[in-house]
């Protein structure tokens, strides 16, 4: 399909969102009828087989943290959230990434990691040249980012500049929290298109996160926590009682990495519970076969860009072929290495240690 033909289901769409927003406990069911006309046939059909169900099962737990956004969210923010996450970073990206897939014969990512690194480091990417990599990844279909690396609101001049210039994509900040301030909170009102997504490590100084929900929660901003856990700190997400704090605490998502072997974890089949039962969603990035079909790595859903340009599979791997100062973006993508992800499912080998 043409970009006409995407701009006009663009359109579509957010003609389909202000009739949801005038009365969304309504309007709701009547959502996924507009999906269905303006995203192209067969495109995320999973989730929109589940989308259908939540929205039809009004007593369920999903239901109440779907309408739950119309209240705990800023109306102009969830209004970008729905453009830029449900419009162009799925229903119409899909479509665009899937005739790129085809044509190219590679994976095409549905997020790409962005290791901003620190402002002044020798050899990390500039402005120009993030930008020029998140064009390239539109034009492939890629409408999501996530500023990792660190904590990337060391570089937060740099990362708000290019969240508003690329006010079609959504960008997530994955953060310890210590530089949420309200001054950021301020900043990302304006831009629209950021979520926190602060790292829990299921300790006793998780606590210290208390102060950065309570300024994004007054200020309406939306916010999600990550974790990676390995023998040393599984426990604390065995336990149903720790979703419902983060859930109690504003937390509508939850994401999730670990080293354990794909049967014998201990926490996941406990996230999977909690997502039947709770208003909070876990999603395990590397098991989750039911959501996004298990390990997300090599371009299958995501790859990663660290500080220095070099691509890389996984955040987690610390593997590269390529460096985006020396080949496209897409070359990268048809290079050995995500390559073997685009042929076959690869043994995670991550070591213990989270970075
Ligand atoms: S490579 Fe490993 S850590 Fe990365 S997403 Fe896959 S399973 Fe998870």
């Amino acid at each position: 399909m043409g970009r006409v033909g995407y701009e006009m289901r663009r359109l579509g769409l957010r003609k389909a969102y202000e009739y949801l927003d005038r009365d969304p406990e309504r309007n709701l069911p009547n959502l996924i009828e507009w999906f269905d006309r303006y995203a192209p046939n067969g495109v995320l059909q999973k989730q929109r087989d589940l989308f259908r169900r939540i929205v039809t099962e009004r007593e369920g737990n999903w239901y109440q943290l779907l309408i739950s956004l119309w209240d705990d969210i800023d109306d102009e923010v969830r209004k970008t959230l729905f453009e830029n996450l449900v419009i162009n970073a799925n229903a119409l990206a899909a479509g665009i990434a899937a005739e790129s897939r085809q044509k190219y014969g590679c994976n095409i990512p549905w997020a790409i990691s962005i290791g901003l690194g620190k402002e002044g480091e020798e050899g990390r990417l500039g402005f120009d040249e993030w930008d020029d990599v998140i064009e390239q990844a539109k034009e492939l279909g890629t409408f999501m980012f996530l500023f990792e690396g660190g904590d990337p609101l060391e570089s937060k001049e740099e990362l708000i500049a290019l969240a508003n210039k690329h006010f079609d994509c959504e960008f997530m900040i994955f953060t310890d929290g210590k530089r949420i301030t309200e001054e950021l909170a301020a900043e990302m009102l304006r831009v629209k298109n950021l979520i926190v997504v602060l790292r829990i490590n299921g300790t006793p100084e998780d606590a210290r996160l208390a102060t950065p929900t309570e300024i994004l929660r007054r200020n309406k901003l939306p916010f999600c926590t990550y974790s990676f856990y390995d023998e040393s700190n599984a426990e604390s997400f065995c336990s149903e009682e720790f979703y419902d704090i983060l859930a109690e605490n504003g937390v509508k998502m939850s994401f999730f990495f670990s080293s354990f072997p794909e049967d014998a974890d201990p926490a996941y089949d406990v996230m999977v519970n909690v997502r039947r039962t709770k208003p909070i969603v876990p999603i395990h990035f590397c098991k989750d076969k039911d959501i996004i079909g298990g390990c997300v790595a090599g371009g299958r859903y995501y790859c990663s860009i660290d500080a220095k340009g070099n691509v890389e599979p996984c955040f987690f791997l610390r593997k590269s072929d390529t460096n985006v100062r020396e080949k496209t973006l897409l070359e990268a993508l048809q290079a050995p290495l995500c390559m073997k992800y685009h042929r076959e499912v690869v043994p995670c080998n991550v070591e213990k240690k989270s970075r």
